[in-house]
């Protein structure tokens, strides 16, 4: 194990453990192999939202629900958790789950492609999270912009691919170099567009998180 492996493992040691249904559904996840938020992601939202008590949250990437769960437990009760997902294998997992969870009147579902969706949405946000398909995140942000509300968080995931991200462009497959220059430009964008405050953590998959300033 590495030192930054046993640090991690401290680390998570560390966390106080979830309530039970929700540490069933990781468990049921991760057995099923459906890519959810890690323990260390898990560890920063929650402080995020324990210092943002957001009461509006949007969600781009639900897969079988577990992160908008995990929010609903950690942002206040009144909290509203809109959420996307386009997989439709995904979507009844997912409504089962609000359903058990009794979580349905917190949690709205919007069924397809966040691309045609976002640009619908006429709320805004006081935290989104990102974690859908890691090429389109720059696609994504204009209309990400458009719905986050000032002082607003955005939660970005993924963002470093483990390291990926820096590895000479010939180690990787030509699918993911198309991935990695975008996710690039998202991350160059984040840092320096003038609406926003970023830090790039190396935390978990690497995760960007973005303050929408005051104007
Ligand atoms: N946030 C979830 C969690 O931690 O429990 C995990 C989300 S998973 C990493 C990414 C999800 O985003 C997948 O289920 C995928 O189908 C969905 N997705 C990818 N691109 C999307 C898009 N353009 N619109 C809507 N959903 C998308």
């Amino acid at each position: 194990m590495t030192e930054d492996e046993r640090f991690k493992v401290y680390i998570n040691s560390l966390d106080r453990e979830n309530p039970l249904w929700l540490e069933e559904l990781e468990t049921d996840a991760r057995r099923e192999c459906i890519p959810i938020i890690r323990r260390e992601t898990q560890s920063l939202l929650r402080v995020l939202l324990a210092m943002r008590r957001p009461e509006k949250i949007l969600e781009i990437g639900t897969a079988i629900g577990f992160s908008a769960l995990f929010m609903s437990q950690y942002a206040p009760p009144d909290c509203h958790i809109t959420t996307i997902e386009k997989y439709e294998k995904r979507i009844p997992a997912a409504r089962e789950n609000f359903r058990k969870a009794g979580r349905e009147d917190r949690i709205t579902l919007l069924e397809g492609d966040a691309c045609r969706i976002l640009p619908e949405l006429m709320e805004s946000y006081d935290f989104i999270f990102m974690d859908g398909a890691k090429g389109q995140y720059i696609h994504f942000l204009p209309e990400v912009l458009r719905l986050l509300g000032e002082n607003g968080i955005l939660v970005s995931d993924n963002v470093l691919q483990d390291g990926e991200l820096i590895q000479s462009r010939f180690a990787v497959t030509r699918r993911n170099r198309t991935i990695h220059e975008r996710m690039r430009e998202y991350l160059y964008e984040l840092k320096h567009n003038e609406a926003l405050e970023t830090v790039i953590l190396t935390l978990g998959d690497g995760t960007a998180v973005s303050v929408r300033k005051q104007v």
